[in-house]
């Protein structure tokens, strides 16, 4: 079978002359990857941080996706990066972590044309919402996150002079830190700086098989056959994830939801930050446009995977839109895209070796843009040298029963 166009393979690659368990610590005066040949299955922001930082670090890096890099859930996201809403503890402090390495990250990666500082903005319009925004300020402060209360009028006259609040004393909190990046570009620069460093990226073929020999991962088979040896497999496949577990016999339990967001083409500068309305959500996403979201119509969305920007849940969210931003009148919608948030089960990131099959890591969770870049670092990080970081301790996935 020939493999389609783009697609790259490793037929004529040799195997590797030395190999090293992926658990075992590096030799002395080694690269920390030196040697080690790793197969990363999925090119969206988790997989791209993930191979970016092995082959930083010696190892012999296969990035392998089935599409273009960066073009799953990854090309459909909100993509703010915060803690905001996350609890328990364990779960903020892995994604307070995640936001501190996306402040981190520009300084390392020049120019960072990605990321957009400004903070966030939110209001409640209900009572009961409003207690619920208090006391999340409240929880965050005593966390130590920033979080501050303006009034409406302060805000409209420092920071978002086109949004329209209930009245000019409505009390809305601001996160200063959080931000957003335009994520697809962020991996697209992860997967460059990985190249860089010596990993080859196929695209264009799906993995369909992982063999194991001895009982750990020994090799890739992608669709047309070709095999790719390898000393470890990690699955940051996304929503894709629980089928490359099941190539290995595992369950992987994820309760994937939809969403739906919306792409404008917009006059001016309407909002400059992320923003959460009761109505809507928004952030820019480029000159002369906004993302939109809310909740609400994603729990309309059901099994829906297709939509066109004339359909109506592109008018229901663009409707709200307006009322909370009047100067969208004469905006359009330009693009709309369902994407599927790849969330385990219990709603926690699963991110490290499963020990059933030695040599085999996962990477999948929700909330994948702000901890992408984290997860990269740590998570080579405990493949070269063994060492699982207090973070991601409580996120394992070992914690799901593997058969
Ligand atoms: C509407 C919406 C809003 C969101 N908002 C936010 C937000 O504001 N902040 C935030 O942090 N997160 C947000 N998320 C979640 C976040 O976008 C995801 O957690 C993140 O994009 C997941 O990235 P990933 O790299 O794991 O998966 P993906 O981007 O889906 O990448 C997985 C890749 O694996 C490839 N693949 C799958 N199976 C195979 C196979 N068999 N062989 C080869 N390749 C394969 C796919 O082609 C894909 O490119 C949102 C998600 C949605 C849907």
């Amino acid at each position: 079978m020939s493999s389609p166009p783009g697609a790259r393979l490793w037929d004529d690659v040799a195997p590797p002359t030395a190999t090293q368990p992926a658990t075992s610590a590096p030799e002395q005066g080694a690269t920390a990857g030196d040697m080690l040949t790793v197969g990363v299955i999925g090119a969206g922001i988790v997989g791209a941080s993930i191979a970016c930082r092995l082959a930083q670090q010696g190892a012999r890096v296969r990035i392998l996706d089935a599409a273009q890099p960066g073009s799953g859930t990854t090309s459909s996201s909100f993509a703010w990066v915060n803690a905001n809403q996350k609890t328990p503890r364990d779960y903020f402090d892995l994604n307070h972590a995640g936001l501190e390495e996306h402040v981190r990250l520009p300084d390392e990666l020049q120019p960072a044309i990605w990321f957009h500082a400004g903070g966030n903005l939110i209001w409640a319009e209900t009572t009961v919402d409003r207690d619920e925004l208090e006391a999340r300020v409240e929880r965050l402060r005593g966390w130590g996150y920033a979080a501050e209360w303006w009034s409406a009028a302060q805000v409209n006259a420092e920071l978002e002079p086109a949004v329209a609040f209930p009245t000019p004393e409505t009390a809305v909190a601001f996160f200063p830190d959080e931000a957003w990046v335009d994520a697809p570009q962020l991996t697209g620069r992860l997967v460059a700086v990985a190249r860089r460093h010596g990993a080859e990226v196929g695209v264009g073929t799906a993995v369909e098989a992982i063999e194991t020999a001895g009982g750990r991962v020994a090799a890739i088979r992608l669709r047309g056959s070709a095999r790719i040896p390898v000393d470890a497999v990690v699955s940051a496949a996304g929503p894709g994830a629980e089928r490359i577990a099941a190539l290995l016999g595992l369950p992987l339990p994820l309760a994937p939801t939809r969403g739906l967001l919306v792409r404008l083409a917009v006059e001016g500068d309407p909002v400059r930050r992320v923003v959460h309305s009761p109505r809507v959500n928004a952030r820019p996403d480029g000159r002369g446009h906004l993302i939109i979201h809310h909740d609400l119509l994603d729990r309309q969305l059901r099994d829906r995977h297709g939509i066109h920007p004339a359909d109506p849940p592109c008018d229901a969210l663009l409707r709200r839109a307006r009322e909370v931003i009047p100067a969208l009148e004469a905006a359009i919608v330009v693009t709309a895209r369902i994407g599927v948030r790849p969330i385990p089960r219990d709603g926690r990131a699963c991110v490290g070796a499963v020990s059933a099959v030695p040599g085999y890591y996962e990477a999948v969770t929700h909330s994948g843009v702000t901890l992408g870049p984290l997860i990269g670092r740590l998570l080579a990080r405990e493949m070269l040298s063994g060492e699982v970081d207090p973070l991601l301790a409580p996120f394992r996935p070992d914690r799901f029963p593997r058969g």
